[in-house]
């Protein structure tokens, strides 16, 4: 159970002052949580120094100032439109206050006329007058201690004051009681670091534009903190999946020995190391839990064939997932094609299969009569059967979270677990999303593979583009069309794509398609069948393309606005070329003005194929948070770790868990405690959820 000290961070924001139902959802947004613990890890983004106190002729415009005057006279508007005007002065001459929509018993309240008054906001000068519209602060002169001299300033949303804002904010700290130490005392002392609660105190208290970067003192303390409990919690998970006994697996090799015989090509040695390892762990009693990490087209789809041919050598089962449907077809297509000369006995299981079909699938693979079952998220309901499930192998996860995805491992029997990935991820940010997990890289390209000639065009020469597009068509090329997909306004980007789709369909008529990310999965299944064997030469896609789509005879992409795009998606949508006989070439048309760094980005991918080339390149340009595309990238999003600016603190913190669960598994001494208590901090329950109550 969580420690009664936390529970006034885990109250609702509507128990904060000044936090209402109707208010209570406008901090959720800004805050990005229901908890009062969410607004404590909202940082100041910029301060308002309101320590300068000049005389009314003496404020410049366009500064914050902080002014002593007397309430001269109320001068209501005579029109809606027209705000309502206060005059106040001092000796040296007078001022506006400005309010719109202003409520007149309020204002006279708050600023009787005759009184003296302590105002700060920022100063105008406009029409050879002063003013000050909605000054920040009003006060009494026995209440200016009220104003505070350094303001933190923080993100906010429409319809959201700062005052009230900051109110909740000092409620929420109000609520953060000191906690146990959890961090190691000679590790503090060396790092310099305070407490927790006075770094969360000093968070929020800036001085000066130094306070708000991610190198000082308390943001690093803070950052280790968040980054300790993900490390922490990662172990744990893994931990529990390596006490769960796992089982022998060894092959005897005829099968995969038949399927290899018959391929069209020679493994890589990247594909045959990477099968070694994972014979390895099969072989091992342990639970393998193990990630394929290699680029779009490194030929992982033919390793987790071969490492499934072995579970069935065994005599077990084994099982592929993909993210899509669309995928789990084409994964099944190209087994298939593979496993055939081995006689493999492959099944299909989508959210789509229903009813009789889905029940005579279900009896076969209960009884041992399918040897490898494909499919959707659908393989895991609960009424999915195997009578003897060796392994299991995940494709593209980035689409799952890193917790659901290593809970998964937890849920089949004792399923040794292959989980593949195409996202380049560089090996710091691995330890953010994986922990500890064991990696193979397919790091080499299968032979034959044709660089892709990438250029870098401006969206003024469009009209060039599309006359290249013609003549590639022309030469019998299929092309992919990108444009680009931003999750806010999924409905103007459609438009943008089917407006692209119809410019383009008056150049190329029937032989133009569509598909997107609203489109129905039967529809675009069948587009995406007409592009692979029909007649149809370009296609018009959003970012449904970006994830496994294997059309080799594609050979040329256009992607519109590639300044939009991250980096690793850009790299991962140009992978869907270049795979076939023929030479490809990418066109990355850019919208100007084009930034520096946007210019070096995209250059970085004229220069190189290597994915995690590519990453590293990325992450040094670029946060981490934008480095793969947010959402997808599997990626936990930090609160208050910042990569890469934290990035070694990473690595300092796997150790750290590494070590602590080394000396204290189920962190039962005082120090366990206390990490007990971080881990609730950051809402890893689940996990805490699984030691030995302390
Ligand atoms: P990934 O899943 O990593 O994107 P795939 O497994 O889909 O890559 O492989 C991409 C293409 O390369 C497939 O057509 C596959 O048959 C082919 N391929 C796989 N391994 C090799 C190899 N060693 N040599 C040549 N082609 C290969
Ligand atoms: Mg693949």
């Amino acid at each position: 159970m969580r420690p009664a000290i936390l529970n006034p961070l885990f109250a609702p924001l509507t128990s904060l002052p000044g936090v209402g139902p109707k208010l209570a959802p406008l901090v959720e947004r800004v805050a990005g949580g229901k908890h009062v613990a969410d607004l404590l890890w909202l940082r100041p983004h910029a301060l308002i120094d309101r320590r300068f106190m000049p005389t009314v002729a003496q404020a410049p415009d366009g500064q914050v100032a902080t002014l002593r005057v007397t309430v001269d006279k109320h001068l209501p508007s005579d029109t809606k439109r027209r705000p309502y005007r206060i005059r106040c002065s001092d000796a040296t001459g007078f001022l506006h206050l400005v309010y719109f929509h202003a409520r007149e018993d309020w204002l006279r309240k708050q600023l009787p006329e005759g009184a003296e008054r302590i105002v700060s906001g920022k100063v105008e000068h406009f029409n050879n007058e002063i003013q000050i519209t909605h000054p920040d602060h009003v006060v009494p002169l026995d209440r200016a201690d009220e104003i505070p001299a350094i303001e933190p300033v923080y993100p906010l949303t429409a319809g959201l004051a700062p005052r009230v804002l900051a109110k909740a904010i000092a409620g929420a700290l109000a609520r953060a009681a000191e906690l146990p130490e959890w961090d190691d005392p000679a590790f503090l002392k060396r790092e310099g670091w305070t407490g927790w609660r006075a770094a969360l105190g000093a968070l929020h208290a800036p001085h000066s534009e130094a306070d708000l970067g991610p190198e000082t003192k308390v943001r690093r303390r803070l950052a280790y903190d968040e980054l300790l409990s993900n490390q922490l919690a990662l172990a744990l998970v893994r931990a529990r999946l390596r006490r769960q006994k796992g089982r022998t697996i060894r092959g005897d090799g005829h099968l995969r020995k038949t399927i290899v015989d018959a391929l069209p090509f020679a493994l890589t040695g990247a594909q045959i190391r990477a099968l070694a390892e994972i014979d390895a762990d099969m072989a091992s009693p342990l639970r393998m839990l193990r990630l394929l990490q290699g680029d779009v087209g490194s030929g992982k789809t033919v390793v987790a064939l071969l490492a499934m041919a072995a579970s069935v050598e065994a005599g077990a089962q084994a099982a592929l997932m993909a993210p899509t449907e669309l995928l789990a077809h084409q994964h099944m297509a190209t087994l298939e094609q593979f496993a055939a000369p081995a006689k493999l006995r492959l099944a299909r299981l989508t959210g789509r299969d229903k009813g009789k079909g889905r029940d005579a699938t279900l009896a076969a693979l209960a009884a041992g009569e399918i040897d490898i079952l494909v499919g959707t998220h659908a393989l895991f309901q609960e009424d999915v059967e195997f009578r003897d499930l060796a392994l299991a192998v995940i494709d593209e996860q980035h689409r799952f979270g890193v917790h659901q995805r290593l809970d998964l491992a937890a849920k089949g029997k004792a399923a040794d677990m292959l989980v593949m990935t195409a996202t380049p991820i560089p090996r710091t940010l691995m330890l953010t999303a994986y922990g500890d997990m064991d990696v193979s890289r397919l790091d080499e390209k299968p032979a034959g593979r044709k660089p892709v000639d990438t250029r870098v065009i401006p969206l003024t020469r469009l009209t060039e583009v599309v006359g290249a597009i013609h003549r590639a068509v022309d030469a019998g090329a299929k092309v992919y069309w990108v444009c680009p997909l931003v999750e806010e306004s999924e409905k103007t980007d459609l438009a943008a794509a089917e407006e692209r789709h119809a410019a383009l369909a008056r150049e190329f008529g029937e032989r133009v398609g569509l598909v997107h990310g609203r489109m129905k999965a039967p529809a675009r299944d069948k587009a995406m069948a007409r592009f692979a064997g029909g007649d149809m030469a370009v296609l018009v896609a959003t970012m449904v393309i970006e994830v496994g789509v294997d059309v080799p005879q594609a050979t040329v992409m256009v992607v519109e606005r590639a300044e939009r795009f991250g980096l690793a998606q850009l790299h991962q949508l140009r992978g869907r070329i270049g795979r076939g006989e023929r030479p490809s070439s990418c066109l990355l048309v850019y919208g100007e003005p084009l930034g520096e760094t946007a210019r070096d980005r995209l250059h970085i991918l004229r220069e190189t194929e290597d994915g995690f080339r590519i990453a590293e390149e990325d992450l040094r340009l670029r946060g981490a948070g934008e480095l793969l595309g947010t959402r997808q990238s599997g990626l936990p999003e930090f609160r208050l770790a910042e990569l890469p600016a934290h990035i070694e603190l990473v690595a300092t913190a796997r150790d750290d868990a590494r070590l602590i669960l080394a000396a204290d598994p189920e962190l039962t001494s005082p120090r366990g405690q206390a990490l007990r208590t971080l881990l609730y901090l950051w809402g890893e329950d689940a996990q805490v959820a699984t030691l030995r109550s302390g």
